[in-house]
């Protein structure tokens, strides 16, 4: 064990502030990992204030980690000391269910180990996340950073990354599909950023007519303001493909209007009850599908990560120190971010 230090919630209506706390040694097959940098996303705020009902407090968030690799256990063949390495939302999972042995950890039948939140399959202790000045985590969740891209942007590829790619990829969205992305947020631009060098159309729904100019200039080829009914209804049975990244409830209904026949709604933000209601009509009259998607498994974030080097697409980031932690997420409910906030670990000190 080591004195690790990072930045945790205490209770679901505390603000975040730092603490020292005990990491495990690296286990034969771990590796351990200072962390350069580390995204914040929308699921930190969600679980910080239990908005879930699973948050276990101390909670330290983060999981959108990249770092340097400063040990590693006496198996491990993957990594070594000094290379550039990430993280993202799983530390674990079962690793000999079919899901695990698909390579869709994150759909582990015994449940995934959470990079945060979560019991340790060993020991039992709370996962910390990566709000922190290091981590020690199992080669098998490691993936490497390719040379060629930013380490602080590529961070957000962790989770904001995969967690848009995996569902284009999955259903195989082709060039000449029309896609529409629900909300420009962190996911919400990565998902512009994708459907685009998948050769997609891309259309941006979004609450805010004054993003249209950015939504254009992340790729999007037209922009659709939701709360405008008629610009709503003049896209009725227009698109193939809506990946859904509005992380409150919401009224489904219209935007199932607008998917063609065999039109698929992926919803990637929303884990509670839908409301109000779906018409059951709406999917069942065009054969349409509404289903979820969970970030990616390892060699698929593996994949993604190496995808955004080769198409050279980054996240656009806005570098937060620490100590704003607090602030950041008042801006982020308030859609003020542009469009991830990652903290520089350097200024992290307890
Ligand atoms: P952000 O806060 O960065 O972005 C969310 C976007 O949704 C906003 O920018 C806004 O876009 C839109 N939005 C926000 N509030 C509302 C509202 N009240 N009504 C309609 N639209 C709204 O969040 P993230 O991108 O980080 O995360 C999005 C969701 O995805 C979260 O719920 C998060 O927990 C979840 N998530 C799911 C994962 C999975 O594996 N399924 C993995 C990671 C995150 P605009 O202003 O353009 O309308
Ligand atoms: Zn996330």
């Amino acid at each position: 064990m080591y004195t690790a230090i990072g930045y945790a919630a205490q209770s679901a209506t505390t603000p975040l502030a730092p603490v020292k706390f005990e990491r495990r040694s690296p286990r034969a097959d771990d590796i351990a990992i200072e962390i350069l940098y580390c995204g914040v996303c929308h699921s930190d705020i969600h679980q910080a204030r239990n908005e879930w009902g699973i948050a276990v407090y101390p909670l330290m968030p983060g999981h959108e980690i990249v770092g340097k690799v400063t040990a590693v256990g006496a198996n491990v063949t993957q990594h070594k000391v000094g290379d550039l390495v990430g993280v993202g939302c799983m530390v674990d999972s079962c690793r000999h269910c079919e899901a695990c042995q698909a390579n869709l950890e994150q759909y582990c039948l015994e449940g995934p180990t959470m990079t945060y939140a979560t019991p340790d399959r060993v020991d039992g202790s709370n996962t910390m996340g990566g709000y922190s000045d290091s981590i020690v985590v199992s080669e098998h969740f490691v993936v490497r950073i390719p040379e060629k891209l930013n380490l602080a942007s590529a961070a957000p590829i962790l989770c904001a990354g995969i967690t848009t790619y995996s569902p284009l990829k999955h259903y195989g969205v082709k060039a000449g599909d029309k896609v529409g992305i629900l909300g420009m947020g962190g996911l919400g631009h990565m998902g512009i950023k994708f459907a685009k060098a998948m050769g997609a159309e891309v259309t941006l729904f979004t609450r805010s007519a004054s993003k249209a100019e950015e939504a254009r200039r992340q790729g999007a080829d037209h922009v659709i303001v939701s709360t405008d009914d008629a610009q709503m209804q003049a896209a009725a049975g227009h698109f193939d493909f809506l990946l859904d990244t509005i992380p409150v409830q919401h009224d489904l209904n219209p935007y199932l209007d607008t998917l063609r026949f065999d039109g698929v709604h992926i919803l990637v933000g929303l884990i509670e009850p839908v409301e109000p209601p779906v018409h059951a009509a709406k999917l069942v009259l065009g054969r349409r599908v509404l289903a979820g998607s969970l970030i990616g498994g390892i060699a698929e974030t593996q994949e993604v990560l190496d995808f955004c080097a080769e198409h050279n697409i980054t996240c656009d980031i806005e570098m937060l120190d620490i100590r704003q932690i607090n602030e950041a997420y008042a801006r982020m409910i308030a859609g003020d971010v542009k469009y991830r906030f990652v903290i520089d670990m350097a200024t992290l000190k307890v």
